[in-house]
């Protein structure tokens, strides 16, 4: 893929004008479009239905999330899925514990369209999906998908950055990443560009955030696994 030039909105999720949306709700950049279409039709050729449940996420989402989590709306689960008590944690604390799952506005790689959470919609077979990992590992219901995109999904250009928990971000055998793309994006993101951008929200814990950012940068948005 030829090399291009993000801006800071592209990075950080604050304009759509690199995504195009695949049906009513789901966005992906413009130029995964066709990549990830080939996969699923590779897949479909092999009965497996790949269908994503979360692709672009906007600045205004990711925030909206955080907060609600910051401020207890919304519950935040540790590394066994159990519901955190955020009441009783300093604001350090809590925000270590809402990042295991959920990325910082700014930093999540939802923002690039390049990354998207996919599940096999015929495979759940009417049931809800948790987004899980437990539904994903053998015995789980989208054992089967797992397996396929093990064994294909990198002749396509896809890896998973969250293959496994890192003292970061929780492994998430779901979320995916279209390398060619992402790679670009993650060559022109930086922590200034995480800085700014989060110094020009309203965001719930702003100033703790700031004097975290150091370490909140190696330890959730690099410390990832490579393609
Ligand atoms: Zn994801």
């Amino acid at each position: 893929m030829k090399e291009m030039f993000i801006n800071t909105a592209e990075l950080t999720g604050q304009t759509e004008q690199h995504i195009t949306y695949v049906n009513e709700h789901i966005g992906i950049h413009n130029l995964l479009v066709a990549p990830f279409e080939k996969m699923q039709q590779a897949a479909l050729e092999d009965g497996i239905s790949i269908d994503i449940a979360s692709g672009f996420r906007s600045f205004a989402r990711q925030q909206l999330i955080f907060d609600r989590k910051m401020q207890g709306s919304a519950n935040v689960l540790d590394i066994n899925n159990e519901v955190v008590d955020l009441s009783k944690l300093a604001v350090a604390d809590k925000i270590n514990s809402i990042l295991l799952y959920s990325a910082l506005p700014g930093a999540s790689r939802h923002h690039w369209g390049t990354d998207i959470d996919v599940y096999s919609k015929s495979l759940m077979k009417g049931k809800s999906l948790a987004l899980e990992a437990w539904e994903y590992e053998a015995n789980g219901p989208l054992a089967p998908l797992t397996e396929w995109l093990d064994d294909n999904m990198q002749q396509f250009g896809f890896y998973r950055p969250y293959d496994k928990y890192r003292g970061g971000v929780a492994a998430e055998p779901w979320h995916l990443s279209y390398q060619p793309l992402a790679s670009m994006f993650s060559e022109q993101y930086s922590q200034e560009v995480l800085a700014q951008c989060i110094q020009n929200s309203d965001m719930v814990g702003k100033e703790q955030v700031l004097t975290m950012l150091d370490t909140i940068y190696c330890q959730y948005v690099t410390n990832v696994g490579a393609a």
